[in-house]
């Protein structure tokens, strides 16, 4: 594993609110936590959606997600535990493990479903979405799995490690890069007392998912289960993140495209009229 002498940050961002996710059932009937919900998709733009998925419990996530269509953005799923298995209507299947990501690009259109592949254990992991420019929605999907040994890895000299999935990070580019929106995406361990700091580009929305342990930013704490949304300070050039007892978090950063914004379920357009089209399309079988 690469190791890296880490930023040192002239100032870093601070907390400005602490964000408790919300319970709900999705699919047809998986239990998660939504966490970035449509009321901070204007805040936190160019991102739409995060999920946190988390159980030992098969009730909890044995019905998966059977066939269902996406238009307009991306979703990416992140495994930390678990097997799900994906099929789509552009001919791709693929089985996500531990430590894996799934990258999909809907564009115009695409069916899939995505249905646990154990009976028992832990499913843990994310879905994140991330908009496309209007340029890009009704662009050709297109679809990745990416293994736990393609991400890229690097530890800091006070052992915090951190797998790359989206964007470049203290000199470590991801698996994944995107034009426009510009997704930075990381993995991050800190062992207890250790700080961590990365650079992330001011002109980018931030924020952290605090999944094991607590965090502290700026003087505030971020709890278990806690999203902190980073400030956008003029002048921060990335972010300190301190954990006195340890933690496990995943930090996330994008361009925002200052679009017009329409969402109907799985549909996220610019305008009323575009979701009429692809309720249309999908009616009538031409989404995907
Ligand atoms: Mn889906």
């Amino acid at each position: 594993m690469n190791t890296v002498t880490q930023a040192i940050l002239h100032q870093s961002r601070s907390i400005d609110r602490l964000v408790e996710g919300v319970a709900t059932s999705d699919g047809a009937g998986v239990s998660l936590t939504r966490i970035l919900t449509g009321k901070l998709q204007r805040r936190l733009d160019p991102f739409l959606m995060l999920d946190a998925f988390g159980s030992d419990d098969p009730d909890d996530y044995i019905a998966g997600f059977p066939d269902h269509p996406h238009r307009g953005f991306e979703t990416i799923t992140y495994m930390l535990a678990g097997r799900m298995r994906h099929r789509d209507s552009g001919g791709h299947e693929g089985l996500l493990e531990d430590g894996g990501v799934q990258w999909m690009t809907a564009g115009r259109g695409a069916i899939h479903s995505e249905i646990p592949e154990q009976k028992e254990g832990v499913m843990e992991g994310f879905q994140l979405w991330l908009n496309l420019p209007a340029s890009n929605k009704m662009a050709a999907p297109w679809y990745r799995d990416f293994p736990r040994e393609a991400i890229p890895e690097y530890v800091t000299q006070d052992g915090v490690k951190v797998r790359v999935i989206a964007g470049s990070s203290n000199g470590v580019t991801g698996v994944m890069t995107r034009e426009v929106t510009e997704p930075l995406y990381l993995d991050i361990h800190i062992p207890a007392g250790s700080l961590f700091s990365t650079a992330v580009p001011v002109t980018h929305n931030a924020f952290i998912y605090v999944y094991r342990g607590a965090v502290d930013v700026d003087g505030v704490r971020v709890d278990s289960r806690r999203m902190g949304i980073l400030s956008n300070t003029a002048g921060a050039d990335g972010v300190d993140i301190r954990a006195s007892g340890g933690a496990r978090l995943v930090l996330i950063a994008g361009k925002p495209l200052n679009e017009p914004i329409v969402q109907y379920g799985p549909f996220v357009m610019n305008t009323q009229e575009e979701i009429h089209q692809a309720l249309d399309d999908f009616r009538s079988g031409r989404l995907a």
